[in-house]
């Protein structure tokens, strides 16, 4: 799709919301660029400080990096900063390093590090495998942190959390200096190699920047660079009861690794300054600089690693993969292409600003990919019996349907005709107002690749509902083409009854139903309580049959996914997306 298209797109999926409108205008700082735009999403603030330092020569090599902090799941807003990241390193020509950020020993596990690793070779990025860890450089960071204190610029104290918070002051009132502020450098020297070797309890002491107590940036007030924590380390084991704060860590690590543009979100703009005095203070050898861009958040759903953490720990949803959750395995299972991600990563653009996305965009690029690629099907979920009277009992045909319309080189099948067949319940209507092309009494539609027929007879239950539908075919109309020229607006899926196989489809809502959760007060309350429906559907057999069928199209209702749920008697279905596109019909009404 051309890129001007989908920008359009992308720019009426973000005004749907009008207190988001603003952002959403201000999504972009800039025009469509004249490169390879359709490759490299929306032009960006990120990319033309990349272009005028490779032109003035700051930098030769672009080396970015993707920092996870190995204490929960990737999720869709992570997918922004990798693919910001990995594209940046890889449309330049540079690096991007995948570093665990690994410096709190508490929250951390190895199972996030493995699932993080597998997660991003699931997105499929341009990149090598490679891990690194901060957990790696912890001996040149101490060295450095000796290096502070040698030329009087860190001090240890022996205040402790709360005593050091209280001394910190306030946005509006200065902070107060610590009594063991000017503490000689052989006596903090002798101090911080104690708290390294194992003598003072956790807690106890804190390494500490000398910078200002009284600077307007609270991050400059003394900021804490190790403390005592005698905690076992994943990677490291207990080589270390001293830790590092992300703080210390995080530029340089940057620095040792060579970054160059050390991309972070909008929270830690407040930072920058004490990036920049460490690494001004430091021998590290190279000046990696620090830029910050919004973060995603996107419509009815949260993404904070502790509120996903409250929805699987309540048991809200069925584990961090459940369909409904915006982590990458959530999504993945749900059955939403890596590529799809890829593309909404991309394109909803890189801006100094907070926007929110709309969810719709991510089920727009899912639906861009899965046109192109997904097989059609015939499934239906709510089945009502039909009888074609005239149709001769014992007979059968088999017909020809197309397995892609978009995609030729997919081929056709055969599926089979009989007297009994199913269609959608949702497809009748005792008494159909004018625009509903579908079944009524006395009505003809077309079945697809099959059958003209007209609705008869209805036969209803003890409380007149409706069970079967008794219809007569028109035997000249084979292939679903009109003999004499007769028109029948309506084309309705069917299964055959006697060969449909079974499938439990698992159909889903938004988790919550308000467009901005995160903003509850009680986060559960606000869960949608019919996320998630459970139905028992007929299917073609050639869906029964083949466990090729990862994600589908169920003609005329939408995407599905195969769920590894399924067994060997009862494949099960997660919907992906419906094909109807609720904001496109929103586009056009808005004209
Ligand atoms: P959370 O707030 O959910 O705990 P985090 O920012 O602490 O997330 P990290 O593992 O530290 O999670 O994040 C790794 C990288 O991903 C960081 O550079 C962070 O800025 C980025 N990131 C996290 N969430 C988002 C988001 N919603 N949009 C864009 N980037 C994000
Ligand atoms: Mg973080």
């Amino acid at each position: 799709m051309c890129w001007k298209r989908r920008s359009r797109i992308r720019q009426s999926v973000t005004s749907l919301i009008p207190e988001y409108k603003d952002s959403s205008d201000r999504m972009t700082d800039t025009n469509p660029s004249s490169g390879d735009a359709e490759r490299d999403g929306p032009d960006h603030f990120i990319r033309t400080i990349i272009k005028d330092d490779l032109a003035s020569a700051r930098v030769n090599q672009v080396v970015t990096r993707f920092p996870p902090e190995p204490n929960g799941y990737l999720h869709i807003g992570h997918a922004k900063s990798i693919a910001l990241n990995f594209g940046m390193a890889s449309e330049f020509d540079g690096r991007c390093n995948l570093r665990f950020d690994d410096t709190n020993p508490v929250k951390e596990e190895i199972e996030y590090i493995e699932a993080i690793r597998e997660d991003l070779d699931w997105l499929g990025l341009d990149r090598d495998g490679t891990a690194l860890y901060t957990s790696d450089y912890f001996e040149q960071l101490y060295a450095w942190a000796e290096n502070l204190i040698e030329a009087g610029h860190a001090y240890v104290d022996d205040l402790d959390a709360d005593q050091i918070r209280e001394h910190r002051g306030t946005l509006k009132e200065p902070g107060r200096n610590s009594p063991y502020r000017d503490r000689s450098v052989e006596e903090n020297l002798d101090l911080f190699r104690r708290m390294r070797a194992g003598e003072f309890a956790t807690g106890s002491k804190t390494l500490r920047a000398k910078i200002d107590m009284a600077s307007g940036n609270i991050n400059m007030r003394d900021p804490v660079l190790y403390r005592v924590l005698h905690a076992s380390h994943p990677r490291t084991g207990d080589a270390w009861c001293i830790y590092p704060t992300y703080d210390f860590a995080h530029g340089q690590s940057d620095a040792i690794e060579g970054v160059t543009h050390s991309l972070c979100t909008l929270e830690f703009a407040d930072h920058r300054p004490l990036y920049d005095w460490l690494i001004e203070h430091l021998p590290t050898p190279c000046k990696p600089k620090q830029y910050e861009f919004a973060r995603l958040s996107l419509t009815h759903t949260v993404l904070s690693k502790r509120k996903l953490m409250q929805l699987v720990r309540e048991g809200v949803v069925d584990g961090w993969d459940d369909p409904r959750m915006p982590t990458l395995r959530g999504l993945r299972r749900r059955g939403i292409p890596a590529a799809a991600i890829r593309d909404f990563a991309r394109d909803i653009g890189v801006a100094r600003a907070d926007s929110v996305v709309d969810y719709g965009f991510l089920e727009f690029c899912t639906r861009e990919i899965l046109n192109k690629s997904a097989l059609r099907r015939m499934a239906v979920l709510k089945p009502l019996k039909v009888v074609i009277e005239n149709y001769p009992e014992g007979q059968s045909e088999l017909l020809e349907a197309v397995n892609n319309p978009e995609d030729e080189s997919a081929g056709t099948r055969q599926i089979e005709f009989s007297r009994e067949i199913y269609i959608e319940r949702d497809d009748y209507m005792d008494d159909p107002p004018k625009k509903f092309f579908r079944l009524g009494p006395g009505r003809e539609v077309r079945l697809r690749y099959a059958y003209f027929v007209t609705c008869t007879d209805v036969i209803r239950d003890a409380n007149g509902e409706v069970v079967e539908l008794r219809c007569t075919y028109d035997p000249e109309s084979r292939g679903g083409q009109s003999p004499d020229g007769r028109k029948v607006r309506g084309t309705l899926h069917w299964v055959n009854a006697n060969r449909a196989g079974d499938a439990q489809v698992r159909r889903f809502e938004h988790l919550f139903l308000s467009e901005n959760p995160g903003a509850a007060d009680d986060l559960l309350a606000a869960v949608n309580p019919n996320s998630k429906t459970i139905i028992e559907a007929k299917i073609e057999p050639a869906l029964a049959a083949d466990p090729a069928f990862t994600q589908v199209q169920f003609e005329r209702l939408g995407y599905f996914s195969v769920d590894p749920d399924t067994t060997a008697d009862l494949p099960v279905f997660n919907e992906i997306v419906p094909l109807r596109d609720s904001w496109k019909k929103i586009q056009k009404s808005q004209g």
